[in-house]
């Protein structure tokens, strides 16, 4: 994977950092162990794996995509790191990201856009467009990603891999630099539905330095995934999202979608249209809330605590250098989601802009609630599109806001889903993904649908 790495990313930029080293090591402690004739640390030891840039990495540069934190060196491990390591996982190096994790096509990176291995003038999504990129790209088998309100499951479907966004508190949040705290989302990146059950057992579970971590059993992904292989879904029920869907979608897209809808029947599931009216509010919703939360939570780099640090001649006053480091270290994306998240939280505004959101959030909940009353999964396009070229939006955010469409519910619910290659578009032969979404701590539902499925 080194090699490969070495030959094909000058063109993708999936890799901000490549520890070449480091993972040569890592693999030959797991040899050098199998060898003495100990078990395996895991089902996964010695597979290599690429970690997005936003999981803290102790002697290893984190910079989150932003030139504030260019050269930022951790001194711990994120759980999700350690856990990994203890599980004999070489960790390759880190992976490119749209800023703080704000984008859907890893082109608001300080250090250049990824490109999609299907078409290089296109996005590979985003956030996680590297880490999704790199394991299209074969430049590694495994990777991580952190969805906040898609950036695993859009990365994937546009690039034509599988990504998962686990149960919101299945995987822990400690050492992920947090961009929306209620949202954010550690999960897997894989070719296969098996390959990312194996690594969602690797890095899920309950952790006491994440108050938000769910003290619950970790879902039998790895069992589902294997039960769901051999393709018979006989007694699953599937709900079709009539909101997600329609106006506003590709051609392709679409007749892609029938044609997974068409399969899942023939694969025994029963298929229920379901409503889930307040899902078209979703966007909204989450353009307050993600925002809010940034603007608190980025706070911290303010030039004093963490972050760059410029203009500190001695002359100006400590709100001067932290004014003029914040300038200089946040790209415009970021900038913008920190003043509309300040608007959306000051004193007179909080309840009409802030307040609102919450409650859409909380009916969204509910209408999923309602449908898991009739189904046992609900299924959507991933994206409404397929990838689009790089710079086609990049001018116009409310563009650029709407790829994540269909992925969002689950975000501001709190629940698991999934997307899961579903051929390639008529319009343009370029990857398509099917999503799956189930109740919360029913992660391994997408696990049994998305194996029959694949
Ligand atoms: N594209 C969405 C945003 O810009 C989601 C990002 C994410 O999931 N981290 O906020």
């Amino acid at each position: 994977h080194l090699d490969r790495i070495a030959e094909v990313d000058s063109g993708i930029n999936a890799f901000l950092h490549i520890d070449a080293e480091g993972a040569l090591s890592s693999a030959r402690a797991v040899d050098e162990s199998l060898a003495s004739g100990a078990e395996p640390a895991s089902a996964l030891a010695g597979v290599p794996l690429a970690l997005k840039d936003v999981f803290t990495t102790r002697g290893m540069p984190t910079t989150c995509g932003s030139r504030t934190l260019e050269n930022w060196i951790p001194p711990y491990d994120a759980t999700v790191t350690r856990k990994l390591r203890e599980a004999g996982v070489p960790i390759l190096g880190k992976t490119n990201m749209d800023e703080f994790a704000m984008g859907s096509s890893t082109e608001n990176s300080a250090f250049g856009p990824t490109r999609n291995p299907w078409d290089r003038d296109r996005v590979p999504g985003g956030s996680g467009g590297g880490s999704s990129a790199s394991v299209a790209a074969f430049e590694t088998p495994l990777a991580i990603g952190t969805d906040t309100g898609g950036s695993i499951r859009q990365p994937a479907s546009v690039t034509g891999t599988v990504g998962v966004k686990p149960t919101y508190g299945g995987v822990s949040r400690y050492g992920l630099v947090a961009f929306s705290s209620s949202l954010d989302q550690g999960g897997p990146c894989a070719r296969t539905v098996l390959d990312a059950a194996l690594l969602h057992e690797v890095i899920a579970g309950h952790d006491p330095l994440d108050s938000t971590s769910i003290d619950a059993p970790v879902p039998p992904v790895v069992r589902a995934a294997r039960e769901g292989a051999d393709g018979d879904l006989a007694g699953v029920r599937i709900g079709v999202v009539r909101e997600l869907s329609g106006e506003g979608y590709q051609a392709g897209v679409l007749a892609s979608f029938d044609a997974a809808v068409a399969q899942l029947r023939e694969l025994g599931a029963e298929i229920v249209e379901v409503s889930c009216p307040h899902f078209t509010y979703g966007l909204s919703a989450y353009y307050l809330i993600a925002p809010s939360e940034c603007s608190s939570n980025l706070a911290r780099f303010d030039a004093m605590r963490y972050g760059l640090r410029v203009g500190d001649d001695g002359e100006r006053s400590a709100e001067e250098v932290m004014s003029a480091s914040r300038e200089a270290g946040f790209g415009p994306e970021v900038k913008r989601r920190i003043m509309l998240g300040t608007y959306a939280l000051s004193s007179g505004y909080y309840d009409a802009y802030y307040g609102s959101a919450q409650k859409v959030r909380t009916l969204i909940a509910r209408d999923f609630t309602a449908a898991f009353e009739q189904v046992d999964v609900l299924v959507s396009p991933t994206t409404p599109t397929t990838a689009f070229r790089i710079g086609e939006r990049i001018d116009d955010p409310l563009a650029m806001y709407l790829a994540d469409l269909c992925t969002i519910p689950a975000n501001l619910a709190g629940n698991a889903a999934m997307s899961v290659p579903s051929g390639l578009s008529g319009d343009d032969g370029l990857p398509v993904g099917l999503q799956i979404m189930a109740p919360a701590l029913a992660d391994e539902r997408l696990y049994r649908v998305g194996a029959a499925y694949e």
